[in-house]
């Protein structure tokens, strides 16, 4: 028997039905200075999903204020406290995980086994990751100097750190930037995405009844000029963490320099794989067709340029398109459901808009291209789409963030490289291969943050999640190093007596 369309749960639809979700800013949950609110829809079949109450600027300001109070007294809890509050909402997040998974896959569109499988634990080990760096770390350090009674290099939080996130990994994301920050002994003020912002608002709930004192966690939904400004202009914000398109997040860096405030910027991709002649090329395909249906597309460091030698062309091409062929396209509340809609009209407008633009510039479409609409799926659904054709095309040069994958050939590894390294962005790519030194020359010659060999979207707490170029700066995610990029240094010195 096939699986069938979840039921939420009694929280979810508790949750939900608040009329509108309020936001939680000091401690308390409120509705904010205007009353404004916002409609959040469900992309699976353009149904309202909530309303939630919508931030402004002085609500901001409100929730900055106290962060920087929180901060006065959370700057000195020992990190085995700030550990047993990060462990706490870990395990608050397992026993609610149906109800975040669910909340991922209404509000993002995304399969809810893939929220269940991946978003939600890989959340939670975040937690638990930093919990226990935070306990293991030396902030202070005692350093033995020719000509020094004492000296002591320390790491100190910086105080508020402003957050501000994308619609696509609402829950993940918002964990693997809070976590180092509040585990380094940061406040944070978090604005997320207004398109999905209810798995935050729900995380804010468990950080709550974890215990996490009034003021440490604030979280405010809202339009990102209006309350993203305000993190990047505001002097008590002491460091920016903007994830999103490197549209924004030039603004940002601009506003943050302008400010002298620390910046961290994770940014748009336009990540490629390149596919050897001595390749695994069924893995290839099977990988491949999964980065590029994974969340809908919707990924940033996914492979969305396949390289493929022209040997091996042919082939992968049939076995990617047996692979696509396979994938259930259904609301991510179905419990078999491999790809759900895209997030949004908007986001629908702009993959149609690069498909046809693509082609008008001389594509070939070799799988899909098509919108997908019937009585199940009346949501903002489009295909798994192939590409073919020059790399002038804008298909190839462009983040389309959707399911769209570009092919093209090539002779010899130089000519795959300048492929991979034509472009600005600088996040992920991949080589497929089967054999290993080959795979590492590949891999260390393409300009980014991170390169897989034989499989693409690998990400484990302890391996730096980074980026270069224009896919960002400031030392990624994911590592100790993340925690201590959310610390300053400060160095205390006593000289000897003449
Ligand atoms: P976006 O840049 O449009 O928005 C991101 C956030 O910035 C949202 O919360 C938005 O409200 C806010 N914002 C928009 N304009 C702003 C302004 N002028 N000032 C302050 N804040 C502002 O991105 P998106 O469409 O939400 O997400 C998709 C993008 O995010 C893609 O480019 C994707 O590659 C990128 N992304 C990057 C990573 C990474 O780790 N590198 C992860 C996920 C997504």
């Amino acid at each position: 028997m096939g699986k069938v369309m979840i039921e939420t749960t009694a929280k979810v639809q508790a949750f939900l039905g608040q009329s509108p979700v309020p936001f939680y800013s000091n401690g308390a949950w409120v509705t904010g200075g205007t009353s404004k609110s916002m409609a959040v829809e469900n992309p699976a079949d353009k149904s309202p999903l909530a309303t939630i109450a919508e931030a402004v600027a002085t609500d901001a300001e409100q929730a900055i204020e106290a962060a920087h109070t929180a901060f006065q007294s959370w700057q000195d809890t020992a990190s085995a406290e700030r550990a047993a509050l990060l462990r706490k909402l870990a395990d608050l997040c397992e026993r609610d995980a149906e109800e975040l998974s669910q909340l991922e896959a209404l509000d993002v569109g995304k399969p809810v086994e893939n929220a269940r499988g991946f978003d939600v634990p890989f959340g939670i080990e975040c937690l638990r990751y930093f919990a226990d760096l935070c306990e293991k770390e030396e902030f202070e350090t005692p350093l033995t100097l020719a000509g020094m009674k004492q000296a002591h290099k320390v790491r100190l939080p910086y105080g508020v750190v402003g957050f501000i996130f994308p619609w696509n990994f609402p829950l993940t994301l918002c964990q693997w930037g809070i976590a180092p920050a509040l585990a380094a002994g940061n406040t944070v003020v978090i604005k997320p995405s207004e398109v999905t912002p209810l798995s935050t608002l729900y995380l804010a709930k468990l950080a709550e009844e974890a215990g996490f004192p009034a003021g440490v966690i604030n979280v405010l939904p809202g339009e990102g000029p209006e309350v993203g400004t305000v993190f990047t202009h505001h002097p008590k914000v002491r460091f920016v963490s903007f994830t999103g398109s490197s549209r924004v997040g030039r603004l940002i860096g601009e506003a943050c320099g302008a400010n002298l405030k620390p910046v961290k910027l994770e940014l748009g991709g336009k990540g490629a794989s390149i596919i050897c002649d001595d390749a695994n090329v069924s893995a290839a395909a099977a990988g491949l067709a999964g980065a590029i249906t994974l969340n809908t597309g919707q990924v940033c460091c996914t492979a969305t340029r396949w390289i493929v030698h022209e040997s091996v062309a042919s082939e992968f091409i049939e076995k990617v398109k047996a692979e696509l062929d396979k994938v259930l396209i259904k609301a991510g509340m179905n419990e078999d459901s491999q790809m759900g809609p895209l997030v949004s009209e908007r986001q629908l407008n702009t993959v149609n808009g690069y498909i046809q633009q693509g082609q008008e510039q001389g594509a070939e479409v070799v799988y899909g291209g098509k919108n997908i609409s019937d009585a199940e799926r009346s949501g903002y659904y489009v295909s798994p789409t192939l590409l073919m054709g020059s790399e002038e095309n804008i298909c190839f040069r462009e983040e389309i963030f959707g399911p769209v994958a570009y092919i093209t050939t090539f002779k010899d590894d130089a000519d795959a490289l300048r492929q991979v390294n034509s472009l600005d962005y600088g996040l992920a790519n991949s080589v497929w291969t089967g054999n290993n030194d080959r795979a590492i020359a590949i891999a260390k010659k393409m300009v980014s943050g991170n390169s897989w060999v034989n499989a693409h979207n690998v990400f484990a707490y302890g391996l730096p999640y980074g980026a270069c170029s224009a896919s960002g700066m400031g030392g990624g995610v994911n590592s100790r190093e993340t925690m201590l990029d959310y610390t300053r240094n400060l160095s205390i010195a006593e000289p000897e007596e003449e």
